[in-house]
């Protein structure tokens, strides 16, 4: 977690990563092995990056929003808050699915698809989102570049491959899954 890892720490105001081989090297840099989960990722992350990431499933009132005008959530989103960054996931999806959500989100966060947003790494105190910003967030999350996306997702799949060898024998390559988009 130190010496060349650091390097994994955003550097604000530095581009955001949209090139597979940046991300390749990003995924290189973290402290992965077999057995890492995401929740594990996320806490190596928010050392990293000095900030906390804290991942949840989307609050109830919004489940039932979404479903009372029959409009899908998005499956995940990132939120960077005032001192933390969020990711709300659908906690309907396969455990599988869920954790591919979070790692896509986390890709976002990596890869500092939202710039400046995440610049105020000196606040202290994280607060909870309140329902405007969860659905800013929610409105936002169509919003990213195609080659965020491919980023975003090439994270996820490298991350994968890095902590479940046993899914990298399905001939899946980077590339492959670069095409392969959710939000
Ligand atoms: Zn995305």
């Amino acid at each position: 977690m130190q010496g060349t890892r650091r390097r994994a720490a955003p550097e604000v105001g530095a581009a955001p990563v949209t090139q597979l081989a940046e991300v390749e090297r990003l995924v290189s840099e973290l402290d992965l092995s077999a057995t890492t989960t995401h929740a594990e990722l996320a806490a190596q992350l928010s050392t990293l990056r000095g900030r906390p990431i804290k991942i949840q499933p989307y609050p109830a009132a919004f489940v039932a929003e979404s479903r009372r005008i029959d409009e899908p959530l998005p499956y995940g989103v990132w939120l960077p808050n005032p001192g933390a960054d969020y990711v709300f996931y659908r906690s309907e999806a396969t455990p599988t699915h869920q954790r591919h959500i979070i790692l896509h989100e986390l890709g976002h966060i990596c890869c500092r698809h939202i710039g400046d947003r995440t610049a105020d790494a000196g606040r202290a105190e994280p607060g909870e989102p309140d329902h405007a910003s969860i659905a800013n967030a929610v409105k936002r999350a169509g919003g990213f570049a195609e080659d965020q996306e491919q980023a975003a997702e090439a994270f996820a799949y490298l991350v994968e491959r890095h902590t479940r060898p046993n899914l990298s024998a399905t001939g899946e390559t980077p590339a492959a899954r670069y095409r392969l988009l959710e939000d």
